[in-house]
């Protein structure tokens, strides 16, 4: 059977747009088609532009902004597209609204660290939860987590739970609780302990995931806006490998290639057009892949998996003004809160803000609303935002306000959630199998990484890991098609296959390591029948 494509990468994002790449550059001859279900590249990565000072237009990020010094998948990707990283603003103080009571200013890398505002007994207990959190991280070993008899007992609770059995002050508590909505975007008490553990891990520990310095996840932006990293792949790619608003619905396999699993499939989508190929990457977040009818049925954890794993829910604004009057004042722009006030049930909309200042010096704030300010119109959760800024930031916020956007990414479709998917407890067994592929189905995506997990480095490498898994199917494709058919029978790609490598066969020992073993075989068989025939000629 010929078929339409050699690969067909279900998703535009960064993921599905490395794998494509990756493969392009493995072997320039393969076909490739991207089917994305959005007008537009980059998935979680969008670049918008707003009015800025100095009646400037100023792009910024609505989606995925920073990335850190160890992100190396990332990092090395910028370097090859040619983009620029520059620092991200972090000097002055920060402030900070923990255990409900009035905002506070520190200087250190968490508020609850700064002896000048927190009491010995809260800084202890902080430091005493990092560095239990850091021994987990240590005991867990990726990806088999479940060797460890604690992964068990860790799954079991949410981390609110974990927080309450090994934090002894609010404070503590508070600023655990902070970290997990602004880093997945979900209450506390709806995401397994041993998920944070094992991201925790992925990113080389809690603090990277939270610090906007040195190894921090926050510590450097991309001049120009992310989405330019996908829609600069996409120009490196031959015209037409990507068809914009093509939503995959179904991906069945064809019965008879079942029997000589040289498969072929047929990728379906939503706008009933269909395409064949022989291998699928799925590039997407793992409750997207739910949605798509797999045929043959994918295995039961597999499945478990991708109905069991939702988005965060987190509404990212942009706001900009005329000066970084911030800064002026000896402040960052850095602020954290439990959006929570004193009195029970009043939620503000504040998480987190950042200096969103660009390397060109349009002054500009980024930050992270509470899910409960979803459902207000666009004008209110405006003014509702800068009301709060006002609290922490003082008058200015309102005085010197330009312009305003934000993006509730939970009513985008085909995303369904901000930043990333998380495990909710009792799932990581699922979780496990994230990256099994199933016969020539392949699975990318942030989510399935195992460096810096729900991050556009993970991402970057989940697309490579993807585009490797295909090509050595292919060449085990390749080595079937020689051994069995001749490469007479079809009229397709596989027509002159290559000869059977040695590399291929990876369970095959090294040549050094087969005459070692043989010549202590040899040279042990001489040995004992030396003994023996000494021991017998004693005897005699
Ligand atoms: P996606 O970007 O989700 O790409 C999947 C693509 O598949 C999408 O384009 C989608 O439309 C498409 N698709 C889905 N279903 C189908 C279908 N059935 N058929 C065809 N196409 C389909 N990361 C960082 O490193 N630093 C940050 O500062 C950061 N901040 C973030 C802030 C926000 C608000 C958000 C939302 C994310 C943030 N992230 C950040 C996370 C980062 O953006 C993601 O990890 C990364 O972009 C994921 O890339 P991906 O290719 O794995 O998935």
């Amino acid at each position: 059977l010929s078929v339409d494509y050699d690969v067909i990468v279900v998703g535009a994002g960064i993921s599905g747009l490395t794998a494509a790449r990756e493969l392009k550059k493995m072997d320039p001859s393969i076909r490739i088609l991207i089917l994305e279900a959005k007008d537009r590249v980059g998935g979680r990565t969008h670049s918008v532009e707003l009015k800025g000072a100095h009646y400037s237009k100023v792009t910024l990020d609505l989606g995925g902004q920073w990335v850190g010094r160890t992100q190396r998948n990332i990092l090395r990707l910028l370097d090859e597209l040619g983009l620029k990283t520059y620092d991200q603003y972090s000097e002055g103080a920060k402030v900070a609204q923990i255990s409900t009571s009035a905002p506070r200013k520190y200087n250190t890398a968490l508020p609850i660290h700064s002896i000048r505002q927190f009491s010995l007994f809260e800084i202890v207990d902080t430091v005493a939860t990092l560095t239990k959190l850091d021994w987990l991280t240590k005991r867990i070993t990726a990806p088999n987590w479940f060797s460890s008899k604690k992964a068990v007992i860790l799954d079991e609770m949410t981390v609110s739970k974990w927080g309450k059995e090994n934090c002894w002050t609010r404070a503590s508590l508070d600023a655990l609780d902070i970290s997990v909505r602004s880093v997945y975007g979900v209450e506390p008490n709806r995401m397994s302990m041993l998920y944070n553990v094992v991201v925790c891990k992925s990113a080389g520990g809690f603090m990277n995931l939270v610090e906007c310095i040195g190894e921090g996840a926050q510590a450097m932006r991309v001049a120009g806006g992310t989405q330019q990293i996908s829609i600069k792949m996409l120009e490196n790619l031959e015209k037409d490998t990507v068809k914009l608003g093509q939503a995959v619905s179904a991906i069945d396999v064809d019965e008879s290639s079942l029997i000589t699993t040289i498969y072929t499939y047929d990728v379906d989508t939503k706008d009933e057009a269909s395409y064949t190929c022989r291998h699928v990457i799925c590039a997407i977040p793992p409750h997207l892949c739910g949605q798509i009818r797999f045929s043959p049925t994918l295995p039961e954890l597999k499945r478990r998996l991708f109905s069991s794993c939702p988005q965060g829910n987190l509404v990212k604004f942009l706001i900009t003004y005329e000066t970084a009057f911030w800064r002026e004042n000896g402040l960052s722009g850095e602020i954290i809160s439990t959006g929570r006030t004193v009195t029970p049930g009043e939620v503000l909309p504040i998480i987190a803000t950042y200096d969103a200042t660009t390397d060109m010096g349009i002054p500009a704030l980024v930050g992270f609303i509470n899910e409960e300010f979803c459902d207000l119109p666009l004008s209110e959760r405006c003014n509702a935002v800068v009301t709060d800024l006002s609290r922490f930031l003082g008058d200015d916020a309102f005085k010197q306000f330009i312009d305003y956007k934000d993006k509730i990414w939970a009513h985008e479709p085909f995303n369904g959630g901000c930043p990333n998917a998380f495990v909710p407890p009792g799932q990581m067994d699922a979780y496990q199998v994230i990256r099994d592929p199933f016969h020539n189905v392949h699975f990318a995506g942030t989510e399935s990484a195992t460096e810096w997990i729900g991050y556009m480095d993970g991402a970057v490498q989940s697309g490579w890991r993807a585009a490797h898994e295909v090509l050595k199917c292919m060449e085990k494709d390749r080595l079937i098609c020689y051994n069995y058919l001749k490469g007479t029978i079809y009229d397709n790609e596989y027509e002159k296959p290559s000869p059977p490598s040695n590399h291929y066969d990876e369970t095959r020992s090294p040549w050094w390591r087969r005459i070692f073993f043989t010549s202590a075989l040899i040279f042990g068989i001489y040995a004992y029948s030396k003994k023996y025939q000494l021991s017998m000629a004693a005897k005699a």
